[in-house]
């Protein structure tokens, strides 16, 4: 591109107005600062769009209660929100060291399984982690900030030397990249809080340390056989998961950036382009997906964020991703309603500079009737300067199908089914809205017409673009495209 070119885009990018609705989702995790229906509330009211429960820490009956709140704050502000339930997995870590102790640099140590350790050997769970461990491995305690790597393994004893010294203490987490682990996915905490989750009506349960598509569909079983609508969102922070990622996301309903061990896993540096990665896949695959972790992180302890924190939000949404996660910085830092009135607007900012991504088939790809027919409705809705894309929807699948084109008209999902509506909560771009069942298509057209007006999304002389199947409550059926005046 010329010099002008690119300052032409430059300016263009600061003149255009944001949209007055926000396309790209924000997921935000409830922990102790945020444990209040007043905090959820706020939080919803500020722009939170998703829950996360973090199975990983609190009991079973603080995360009752606080679904219970999200439930609660739904019901008073008319707007489904998603509720996601995070599944701790098979998580290594370090068993009791108490009191903590400093590692040097060069020092040798032994790791044992938890309840074998005696004198100074460090106590690894679960026990089985030991057992895989080989000459050459590394292992990375608490975020890689300490690191060992193993000379010997002999008798249950995998003596290590320290190459990043530091404080190790109690359970801290333990990655071992690169480590085949025969681990199930599931632990017997993950498959109890599963059945809290259900009994509760998760709308997702995302599953952390995925190594292949089957980890997916082993939970997917378990859902099913509850007769449950709870979809299942697939964390990507092992290698192994970057080695499957198409099956895995072919796999799951969604899936999550997760930056924070994916960063330890494979190395910091390598992060950025696997983020990319995984959106694009995730685009490809029409499933939503959330980036994740230390996006605001700095304002765990401060009002504002830094110009590197702001530039990486703006890059994730330039990216592509549906949903920005907040981790700490809501949970447990000083500012969560702060943090996320910034993410909100950083993407009102950089939302309009955001290409649509019209998609041509390749060659000897065979698009589906209902993708052929999202395309064409994105096109009309621009070309007419359509208010909105109306989408009436049955499975979800064609706001999901919208979405994932990124168009610059909002599309807004009507369904008298409670549960898809709060799983698009989190698609991109989606406004979902409650409609009673239509037995016939004429009157899917004009309840749809009647919802948004007095929404107020639209407004007497709007033109609106309504896709939908004329087989009314049926999977998968688009196949009309329609254009009112309001
Ligand atoms: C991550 O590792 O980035 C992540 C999102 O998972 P968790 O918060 O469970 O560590």
């Amino acid at each position: 591109m010329s010099d002008t070119g690119r300052w032409a885009r430059v300016v263009r990018v600061r003149v255009l107005k944001p949209f007055s609705v926000r396309r790209t989702k924000i997921v935000v995790t409830l922990g102790p600062v945020s444990s209040s229906l007043d905090d959820v509330r706020a939080l919803a009211e500020a722009g939170a769009d998703a829950f996360r429960l973090n199975f990983s820490h609190g009991e079973p009956a603080e995360h009752k209660r606080l679904a219970g709140y999200v439930r609660e704050v739904q019901a008073e502000i008319g707007r489904p929100l998603a509720l996601i339930g995070d599944l701790q997995g098979p998580k290594i870590r370090l068993g009791v060291v108490d009191p903590p102790r400093t590692l040097e640099l060069g020092e040798q140590i032994v790791l044992v399984s938890e309840g074998k350790a005696s004198g100074t050997d460090l106590p690894l769970a679960p026990a089985v982690a030991v057992s895989a461990l080989a000459q050459g491995h590394s292992v990375l305690i608490d975020d890689g900030t300490v690191r060992l790597r193993v000379e010997k393994v002999s008798r249950g004893k995998a003596t290590c030397v320290v190459v990043e010294g530091g404080e190790v203490s109690s359970h801290k987490g333990v990655n071992l990249p690169g480590v085949p682990l025969p681990l199930p996915s599931l632990t017997e905490k993950d498959l109890s809080d599963l059945e809290l989750a259900l009994g509760l009506e998760f709308d997702y349960v995302a599953l952390s340390f995925v190594r292949a598509a089957a980890d997916v569909r082993v939970l997917r079983d378990l859902i099913d056989a509850r007769r449950s609508n709870t979809g299942v969102i697939a964390k990507i922070e092992m290698p192994q998961a970057v080695e499957a990622l198409e099956e895995i996301i072919a796999a799951a309903d969604a899936v999550i950036v997760a930056r924070g061990d994916l960063g330890v896993e494979v190395g910091q540096v390598a992060v950025p382009l696997l983020q990319k990665r995984i959106i694009a896949t995730a685009l490809e695959h029409v499933r939503p997906v959330i980036t994740a972790t230390q996006m605001l992180e700095s304002m765990i302890s401060n009002p504002e964020p830094t110009r590197a924190e702001t530039s990486d939000v703006a890059n994730a949404i330039l990216d592509g991703t549906s949903a920005l996660l907040l981790s700490e910085e809501t949970a447990v830092g000083s500012y969560p309603l702060e943090a996320v009135r910034v993410m909100d607007e950083i993407a009102r900012a950089i939302e309009p500079s955001l290409a649509s991504r019209h998609r041509i088939p390749r060659p000897g790809e065979q698009p589906s009737i209902g993708r052929a027919m999202s395309n064409a409705a994105c096109d009309v809705a621009e070309l007419i300067q359509a208010k909105a894309i109306l989408a009436p929807t049955f499975s979800g699948r064609t706001p999901s199908a919208l979405a994932h084109l990124r168009p610059h008209r909002p599309i807004i999902a009507l369904s008298h089914n409670r549960y898809v509506l709060r799983r698009l909560a989190l698609e991109w771009g989606v406004i979902p809205l409650e409609m009673p069942s239509c037995p016939n298509i004429d009157t899917l057209w004009q309840r749809s017409i009647e919802i948004v007006r007095s929404a107020g999304l639209v407004e007497r002389g709007d033109r609106v673009v309504i896709t939908a199947g004329t087989a009314v409550n049926v999977a998968d059926s688009t196949n009309v495209i329609k254009v009112e005046e309001v």
